[in-house]
């Protein structure tokens, strides 16, 4: 591809964002028609990564974004729908689950409560989703959590499995997201979807200020049923089903 198309094309679409002492580089927006319901709803879809490196020109942006070669790596995402300046959006920051979310696996209620937050921000008209590629297992990463299944699967809760093998319970960081969020909304009212309230606590600490929740219970099931007790009982997930105002 000739330099002119590449300026044409990707230049007005990579946008870099101060994040600390860092960079995000964010990409995007992408349209993309997703299945909501059995129906297709255009959401915008934008990926980013963390960098310390700071590029002034806009094409050798482009180059180490080529150069820097991220199949080994995941790459989180954001996908927003609808005006962004309404008054008040849903937002969900989903911290990835590839059981869950791909899977379909039952033992959480990840895919269904992903599945869900597409549907309300849909139904609500405005909204941004959040996927959070270094979130697998509260943090731990995939193959850790393959080896805290295997304790789960001898009867140990979500957190004694974690705590067996020296892991910890929760190391997930919203600040990322918060920043990214941020950027694409600047003022305004924010409805989280979400049951945890330490990601309502994340977004007041990094200085959003009107912020509000929605629960977001879903497929409880005999399947679920320990998962979603010991989210409550020790990681102080709202049992409460009413909406805050
Ligand atoms: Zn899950």
């Amino acid at each position: 591809m000739d330099k002119l198309t590449l300026n044409k094309e990707l230049v007005p679409a990579i946008q870099s964002i101060v994040f600390n002492r860092e960079y995000l580089y964010l990409v995007g927006p992408v349209d993309l028609p997703c299945d909501v319901n059995s129906q297709v709803r255009m959401f915008r879809w934008y990926s980013w990564i963390k960098t310390p490196e700071h590029i002034d020109q806009k094409d050798a942006q482009i180059k180490y974004l080529l150069d820097r070669r991220m199949e080994n790596s995941q790459v989180s995402s954001v996908l927003t729908f609808g005006s962004l300046t309404e008054n008040n959006i849903f937002v969900r920051l989903h911290s990835i689950c590839h059981t869950g979310d791909i899977f379909g696996s039952q033992k959480c209620d990840c895919g269904n409560q992903l599945r869900a937050s597409m549907e309300r921000i849909v139904e609500h008209g405005s909204g941004i989703l959040f996927y959070l590629a270094n979130h697998e297992g509260r943090g731990i990463g995939l193959m850790n959590k393959a080896l805290t299944y295997l304790l789960q699967q001898s009867g140990y809760d979500t957190v004694e499995a974690n705590e067996i093998l020296g892991l910890p319970v929760d190391c997930r960081s919203y600040d990322e997201a918060l920043c990214i969020l941020k950027h694409l909304r600047r003022e305004g009212t924010i409805t989280f979807l979400t049951n945890n309230p330490s990601k309502i606590e994340a977004a007041r600490r990094y200085g959003f200020e009107e912020v509000r929740y929605e629960p977001l219970w879903v497929n409880e099931s005999v399947h679920n049923h320990k998962y979603l007790m010991t989210k409550i009982e020790k990681t102080r997930h709202m049992l409460n089903r009413e909406v805050s105002r």
